[in-house]
């Protein structure tokens, strides 16, 4: 089939070829093809007809349910550029976002609205307020598509539910091309504030192709959204992968292990994507079966390290293997990944898991701190070129060329290449422990950790040490019903890598600290008090 030039464009193609195929499935509701283009249609017409113009903002924060969807496709339609917000912000994080964004509609929950949103908008140039309801998806029998039950609408917002149904024409002018911004997304933060990187429709529509061409599903594929919608990585795999393959999405609103697990038992998707910590969190649920995992033909890990030891575990348990996926929001999700008929190979002097290959029109290049490129087998710093690279952060000329030299994305990972072309990520430079003047990389310590049988999480930082400068230091969490303490996880370390790597602190904890995407926020873990 012909790529399309935007999610748009796909939705219509799939609305002409396959207009009552379910496109989104939400608990017991669906929503075909030709329902979800007029709902989002009239989303659109709503957004224009209060004054919305090309190129204006609209965010959005919403968890996956098909508000979220209506509303994305709505204001695509409407020419908009979409700022999809994590709905777990606190009002000054959501204040940022709306201020640097020169944000001009909002779409939220009811709760949202009325708790704090109303207020940290009063400070910003929002004009037009739609919300949507909130679900809880404990409460799963009220969950029936745009019909469950909600909080009275609020006076001073539109009602995106009676919106959505209002039949609104879409104006008509405004399709978007490839170079038109889709997208400013705001990076998750485990590296400082928030800056908007600014995926194009065509940096969108690379990866959605790539994902469709590159994942050997069958026709009419259902993806389950694990990953969430408002995270990169779920809405280009999941939402953009699913559109333009003309599939069914299933959605279930934030990740909740029991609720996924049911999930895949009813609707029995083909393909998943999500961070490593889910599938950790999958393999610990007391319900787990094989079963479970049957009906899929491909799963993959993306956004965070894959530790080696969790992909066997994985698939001795539960059958399926994990692809690993290398990709930041600046490079609209994947640049690297697996292939569906081959397996990652594990290098064999470090134990890392490769994170994939690039595709054929993807360079990475290696470098060292002079910006020389650096043999095979050699660490670098990780550089990628592609039409998948976003042009730049959003109003940051200094920023942007700092990180994309020459249209050239710096990532701030170290990594390396083996001649087959492998690309390997050994850690982040910034997350790099200096104990004594030798370099530990968080990584490496981490995978040795999740070989042992009690361990769910690890994360290893650097923390102040009077004598060595910097010492390491594991946070762990536990199976459940597993039992073992901090001096015999720093013991097992100790037989199993050199004598500067080992952490010389455990503390354990009942769960580390994760980004909204899934990701364990080592940050947070260094300014914890240590002792
Ligand atoms: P910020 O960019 O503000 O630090 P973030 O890390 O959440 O926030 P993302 O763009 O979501 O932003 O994350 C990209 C980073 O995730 C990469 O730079 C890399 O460090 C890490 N990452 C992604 N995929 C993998 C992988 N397969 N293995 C190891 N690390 C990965």
């Amino acid at each position: 089939i012909h790529p399309a030039d935007s999610l748009v464009h796909a939705l219509r193609r799939a609305v002409a070829d396959t207009p009552d195929r379910a496109f989104l499935a939400y608990f017991d509701g669906r929503l075909t093809y030709r329902e979800a283009d007029e709902l989002s249609d009239s989303v659109a017409g709503h957004l224009a007809a209060r004054g919305l113009e090309r190129g204006d903002r609209v965010a959005i924060l919403l968890q996956n349910s098909p508000h979220f969807v209506l509303a994305l496709l709505g204001a695509w339609k409407a020419g908009a550029t979409v700022v999809p917000v994590n709905p777990m912000y606190k009002s000054g994080e959501v204040g940022h976002v709306l201020r640097d964004g020169e944000v001009a509609a909002l779409v939220c929950s009811d709760r949202a609205w009325e708790s704090y949103l109303r207020e940290t908008a009063a400070d910003s140039r929002v004009r037009i307020v739609l919300t949507g309801c909130e679900l809880d998806f404990q409460n799963r029998q009220d969950a029936r598509v745009l019909t469950f039950e909600r909080l009275p609408p609020a006076a001073d917002a539109d009602d995106l539910t009676a919106v959505a149904r209002a039949g609104h024409k879409a104006p008509e002018d405004r399709d978007a091309g490839p170079a038109d911004i889709a997208l400013i997304s705001y990076t998750s933060g485990t590296s400082g504030a928030p800056k908007g990187a600014t995926n194009t429709h065509g940096n969108i529509m690379h990866n959605a192709e790539r994902q469709r061409t590159g994942l050997a599903l069958p026709e009419a594929p259902v993806y389950f959204a694990m990953a969430p919608l408002f995270h990169i990585t779920g809405m280009v795999c999941q939402l953009g992968a699913c559109l333009n393959s003309a599939g069914t999405l299933v959605l279930a609103y934030r990740f909740e292990a029991g609720a996924v697990l049911d999930a895949f038992a009813e609707h029995r998707p083909h393909y998943t994507v999500g961070p490593s910590t889910a599938f950790m969190a999958l393999a610990a649920h007391p319900d787990v079966t094989p079963d479970h995992f049957s009906s899929f033909v491909n799963i993959s890990s993306g956004g965070a390290p894959l530790p080696p030891a969790l992909v066997e575990k994985f698939r001795a348990g539960f059958g399926p293997y994990i692809r690993n996926g290398y990709g930041l929001t600046e490079c609209t999700a994947p640049c690297a990944s697996v292939p569906p008929d081959v397996e990652a190979p594990v290098d064999p002097a470090s134990g890392t898991l490769a994170v994939g290959a690039p595709g054929p029109d993807t360079v990475v290049r290696i470098v060292d701190d002079q910006g020389a490129e650096v043999p095979f087998g050699e660490q670098g710093e990780i550089l990628v070129r592609g039409p998948q690279v976003v042009p730049g952060y959003w109003r940051r000329p200094e920023a942007t060329a700092e990180t994309f030299p020459d249209g050239e994305l710096r990532t701030g990972d170290i990594g390396f290449m083996d001649e087959q072309g492998w690309l390997y990520v050994v850690d982040r430079k910034k997350d790099m422990i200096n104990a004594s003047g030798f370099k530990v990389w968080p990584r490496e310590v981490e995978d040795v950790l999740y070989t042992h049988p009690a361990v769910r999480e690890a994360a290893v930082v650097g923390v102040p040490d009077g004598y060595r400068g910097e010492t390491v230091k594991a946070y762990i969490s536990l199976r459940p019903g597993s039992d073992t303490d901090p001096a015999a996880l720093a013991a097992y370390c100790k037989e199993r890598l050199a004598a500067y790597k080992y952490p010389r602190q455990v503390e354990i904890l009942p769960d580390l600290p994760k980004t909204a995407s899934g990701k364990i926020l080592r940050r947070e873990l260094r300014s914890r008090p240590y002792g």
